[in-house]
């Protein structure tokens, strides 16, 4: 069973350009009622950016995992909101 992960983000100063993840859950309801941006782990090293505002604006974002700098593979536009990032190092495996 695929089981997903949420990771809770918060920005690292005011300029809110940069977002580190806090901790795990498996637990969304949990994780989206209590923050407003949140990455979604669909498969290891792939994670979806869910946003409550301001889809469209981009940030970079630690991997949860090695504390790189990911890659957004796929930016927000308006037939998908949720932006997507890889972790190239942690994404390896599954090719
Ligand atoms: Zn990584």
């Amino acid at each position: 069973m695929n089981e997903f992960r949420y990771f809770p983000l918060v920005s690292t100063d005011t300029s809110d350009n940069h977002k580190v993840p806090m901790f795990s859950s498996n637990d969304e309801r949990q994780v989206a009622k209590n923050n407003k941006t949140y990455l979604e782990e669909f498969l290891p090293g792939k994670y979806r950016l869910h946003q409550q505002k301001d889809f469209f604006k981009t940030f970079s974002i630690t991997c949860p995992h090695c504390f790189k700098e990911m890659q957004c593979i796929s930016p927000a536009d308006a037939y998908n909101i949720n932006a997507i990032f890889i972790c190239a190092d942690c994404s390896i495996e599954q090719l």
